[in-house]
């Protein structure tokens, strides 16, 4: 059913023996509750050598592919999509760093990254700056061999933690058209003048999504990534990769939602028997894995056409939406066939459902994807 190779499948059920033996569901619920960035996981999943399945073997990694990618983020999102987070958005900076850095940027952060002793985070996003990213108002300017660097971004998934590097999406010419005059800066998450703080959002809790204030920080001309006012196309580079990782993630996440909540309906007795022998309980599970199974296969499509680097934005947008949308669907049904234990962290399902809320706004809105799609489309 999974038109996965025999290797694919193996490697499918590494990830997921992995999730379910080194890290497992208790330790990803205490982070949510405590609010604690998952560094025991993220350290675990270093030491497998993971974090380097993009790279090629030349350059410390694992060669894999997109298929691989996505396959390792579906197993990783297992007992909820916020810990695969952390490692997602640091791999697509990482690969960016590969592909768009300085030899001095790949010596500096590359194999501290694949060791586990640094990660990465994306600050694109403003107050003003959603959607519309490249309405971005942080300015850096020129000083000397620096670079002055003021303005407010928000969202920045993982800014907080340990030793993150931030790719920061600034306005380096103000005179240029919109998408022009942009540039991206590595900067580490303690330098002066930033203030970050995480914010007290609903889902997310772990990873965390912060604010930052940006005051006068001084970083080095050789912290810029690529080319001077060519950001926009650098910081957008990962896109493809990025919907399909978060689309298997949400498959992942939305899996386990219907395993728990088939077990529970199996489990609970009323009236005398279990609830799943009413027929409305049975027909919203058998739709609730309906959907995932759809979504699955929309994603693995997705992502076995981003490997083969055969042009796919319309089936990487359908993945997003429908997956994300999918994992809203089956949590809100989870969320009524566990009744009122639904509520409690112990259950599960409100941190799955909570993350769905934002599964369908971050990594660009289902509006979006459907604006995309719907462009494809054109006679
Ligand atoms: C938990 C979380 C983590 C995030 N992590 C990061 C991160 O790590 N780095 C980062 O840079 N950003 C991050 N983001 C920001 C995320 O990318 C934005 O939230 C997203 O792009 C939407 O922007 P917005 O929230 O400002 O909504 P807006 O753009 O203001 O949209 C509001 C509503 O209007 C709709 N809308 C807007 N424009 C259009 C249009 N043209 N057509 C139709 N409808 C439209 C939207 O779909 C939405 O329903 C994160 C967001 C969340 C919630």
């Amino acid at each position: 059913m999974n038109f996965l190779t025999p290797e694919q499948e193996m490697w499918r059920e590494t990830v997921n023996r992995f999730v379910d033996d080194q890290i497992g569901r208790e330790y990803i619920r205490k982070c949510d509750i405590d609010r604690a960035y998952p560094y025991e996981a993220y350290d675990k999943v270093a030491k497998e050598g993971w974090l380097g399945i993009l790279f090629s073997e030349e350059n410390g990694g694992l060669g894999g592919d997109i298929m691989d990618y996505a396959l390792m983020c579906e197993g990783l999102s297992k007992f909820g999509f916020d810990f695969a987070t952390g490692i997602m958005v640091a791999t697509f900076t990482a690969m960016n760093i590969e592909k768009f850095g300085t030899d001095e940027q790949k010596e500096r952060y590359i194999a501290p990254f694949l060791n586990g002793d640094i990660r990465f985070s994306i600050s694109i996003s403003e107050p003003g700056a959603g959607s519309d990213a490249a309405s971005t108002k942080t300015r850096a300017k020129r000083d000397g061999d620096e670079w002055v660097v003021n303005g407010q971004k928000l969202w920045c998934s993982g800014g907080a933690a340990d030793n993150a590097v931030l790719a920061m999406l600034t306005r380096t010419d103000p005179d240029a058209p919109k998408h022009k005059g942009l540039s991206v800066f590595l900067i580490p998450n303690d330098t002066e003048g930033l203030d970050i703080r995480k914010l007290p959002t609903m889902a997310r809790r772990a990873t965390g999504t912060t604010e930052i204030f940006v005051d006068d920080a001084r970083i080095p001309a050789g912290a810029l990534m690529g080319e001077e006012n060519k950001g926009w196309d650098i910081i957008t580079d990962h896109l493809e990769l990025e919907r399909v990782a978060v689309a298997a993630a949400y498959v992942g996440n939305a899996q386990t939602a219907v395993d728990d909540a088939l077990r529970y309906a199996h489990d609970r007795e009323q009236f005398g028997q279990s609830i799943y022998n009413f027929q409305v309980i049975k027909h919203m599970l058998a739709d609730m894995q309906t959907q995932v199974d759809a979504a699955r296969l929309l994603t693995y499509r997705a992502a076995n056409m981003a490997a083969a680097k055969t042009p796919c934005l319309r089936e990487v947008s359908m993945a997003k939406l429908f997956a994300s949308e999918t994992l809203q669907t089956v949590t809100r049904n989870g969320m009524q066939i566990l009744g009122g234990h639904s509520m409690l962290p112990d259950s599960d399902m409100e941190r799955y459902f909570r993350e769905g809320m934002q599964s369908t706004i971050g990594g660009g809105t289902s509006q979006i994807q459907r604006t995309l799609i719907a462009k494809t489309m054109r006679l």
